[in-house]
């Protein structure tokens, strides 16, 4: 599987799914995870290099399951307050300080609303800034050591 790496298509803004194609985006995302194995929390659409338009999906593991949501939508808690941290990103070189929400909810057309906190909460907003074409290298200060 190639993974996109410091490429200009990782700065578009990724298109909303049709609802005709949720099924080969599904599993095209679930088979991407798989033969990463454990090496990625998540992987949004744009990451994963099809020679296609980018499209408003990610994956992600929950639980040890892994999911994908189609067209999310991140509802942060704003009184559960924000926290900064280490990111990586298979598409990114270097570790940065990020600053996300530490709760909220998702959204998607595809799955039930899901609580998110912690680690879980700062995978689905790493991942739904790639659908915004928006990298941890943007959104986030390097570390350096
Ligand atoms: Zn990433």
């Amino acid at each position: 599987m190639l993974i996109q790496k410091n490429t200009n298509v990782l700065h578009n803004v990724s298109e909303w799914v049709p609802t005709d194609s949720y099924g080969w985006v599904i599993n095209m995302l679930k088979l991407a995870m798989k033969s990463l194995s454990n090496r990625a929390h998540g992987l949004a659409h744009v990451q994963v290099d099809r020679g296609s338009t980018p499209l408003r999906a990610f994956a992600m593991k929950l639980d040890g399951k892994v999911e994908v949501f189609i067209n999310p939508v991140f509802k942060p808690s704003v009184i559960g307050g924000s926290s900064t941290e280490e990111e990586e990103c298979l598409s990114v070189n270097g570790k940065f300080n990020v600053s996300r929400f530490k709760k909220g909810k998702l959204i998607s057309q595809n799955q039930s609303p899901v609580k998110l906190s912690g680690f879980d909460a700062r995978v689905c907003q790493h991942e739904i800034d790639h659908l915004d074409g928006i990298l941890i290298s943007d959104a986030g200060e390097k570390v350096t050591s």
